[in-house]
């Protein structure tokens, strides 16, 4: 676990907080309380360990991709296989881990928002598995690009509601799922990404730490030491500070979060918050926020659903500001190549969001030497994006 001190609970220096309004406050403070008291209870963490065994596949693999590490003629590149675990990608870390503590509090509905579908379909899985009633919404626009998901989730046994207000995609879903709580704060909101109001930044750390804590095992066991660098994709942020979480204290190593470039510099055509974003207040936390002057929240674009959000967790604010991490951006068109080059070099499709990471890797790898070693998390599988990989190369499946 993180042991970094914050200066309050919830704030990670000048940033995140819990801007909720007031009739969300009794929700939020029930949350507060179960999870610290989940917390500090062993039991609690022995079941969900227990579960990561039986139905997440945890510990996921490290692979060393020879090939790719090869043709960069440079360092040497570590996956940590989050692609591998139940349902495609890391999520179901966070759905697990908040699912059990919404039947710990006595739960019997789950309210969720999803973008590309991926905590859509992972939180009707661990529904579906806890016995557990459970409303996913989507933006139409989302739900007209992410069909397979759409009726996973479905299959899995979950209600899936459109949402039409804005521009129909991701900060429309959390404004409904948001609405729906507040109208329901008897029901669990199971947020996706290490955003939104405290607790959510904190306890979605906390359950995507077991990223980092296997992968530093792991590259301990296969290498002998740390690695130099350490890579991830960066959306809201929670596969990131998932692996950043274990080599925080470890100063030696560089940790480098990858956003989404998209198509270009403009406002609205990237979802790259560190170099276009400015502070701002959105969906419940302080951040860099990508806004126009008037602090309207502006549209963003990525080729990759999952990285496709205006604000980035708040952790990552802190960390970007203390230099203790860098940030920087791959391009629709770089997410693309990466995505093409690892599964010709190493037969794994990635996520076009793990593909953001890969691209970085690229880049990296050949100013390093072979003696060094990268570190990249493969938060996903690309399963899901062969429709939109089909179309931009323009290929018909
Ligand atoms: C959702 C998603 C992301 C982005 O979310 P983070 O919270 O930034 O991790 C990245 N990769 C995959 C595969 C995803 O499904």
């Amino acid at each position: 676990m993180n042991n970094r001190p914050a200066s309050r609970p919830g704030q990670f220096g000048a940033y995140g907080g819990a801007y909720i309004p007031e009739t969300l406050a009794p929700a939020i403070a029930a949350l507060v309380e179960a999870y610290t008291a989940a917390q500090a209870d062993a039991a609690f963490w022995d079941e969900l360990n227990a579960l990561h065994r039986s139905f997440t596949g945890r510990p996921t693999a490290m692979t060393y991709a020879a090939r790719l590490s090869a043709e960069l003629g440079g360092a040497q590149i570590y996956l940590k296989r989050e692609d591998l675990a139940h349902t495609g990608a890391h999520k179901i870390n966070n759905a697990l881990g908040q699912g059990l503590l919404a039947r710990r509090m006595g739960k019997t509905r789950i309210i969720a928002e999803t973008g590309a579908g991926q905590h859509g379909v992972a939180t009707a899985a661990v529904c579906a598995m806890l016995g557990i009633a459970c409303v996913v919404y989507m933006g139409a626009i989302d739900i007209e690009r992410q069909k397979p998901n759409v009726f996973r989730m479905r299959l899995l046994g979950a209600e899936v509601r459109s949402v039409t207000s804005g521009s129909q995609t991701l900060k429309d879903a959390v404004n409904d799922a948001m609405r729906d709580w507040v109208t329901n704060p008897d029901s669990y909101y199971l947020l996706g990404s290490a955003l939104g109001p405290h607790p959510y930044p904190t306890m979605v750390r906390d359950f995507q730490s077991v990223i980092g804590r296997e992968a530093r095992e792991q590259i301990l066991q296969a290498t002998g030491r740390l690695p130099d660098v350490v890579v991830a994709c960066v959306g809201g942020g929670s596969n990131a500070i998932g692996i950043f979480n274990a080599f925080i204290g470890d100063e030696q190593v560089d940790l480098r979060g990858v956003e989404a470039g998209g198509r270009g510099k403009a406002l609205g055509e990237h979802a790259a918050r560190f170099s276009g974003g400015q502070l701002g207040v959105f969906q419940g936390t302080r951040s860099y926020v990508l806004q126009n002057d008037d602090g309207q929240i502006a549209l963003t674009h990525s080729i990759s659903a999952g990285l496709d959000y205006a604000a980035v967790g708040p952790e990552h604010a802190m960390l970007h500001d203390e230099e203790r991490a860098f940030y920087t951006s791959a391009s629709d068109e770089e997410a693309l190549a990466a995505f093409q080059k690892l599964s010709r070099l190493e037969g794994i499709i990635p996520a076009l969001e793990s593909a953001h990471a890969i691209a970085e890797v690229i880049k990296l790898a050949p100013t390093m030497r072979h003696d060094q070693i990268i570190l990249a998390n493969l938060s996903g599988r690309g399963d899901k994006d062969i429709f939109t990989v089909a179309d931009v190369l323009g290929v018909t499946i």
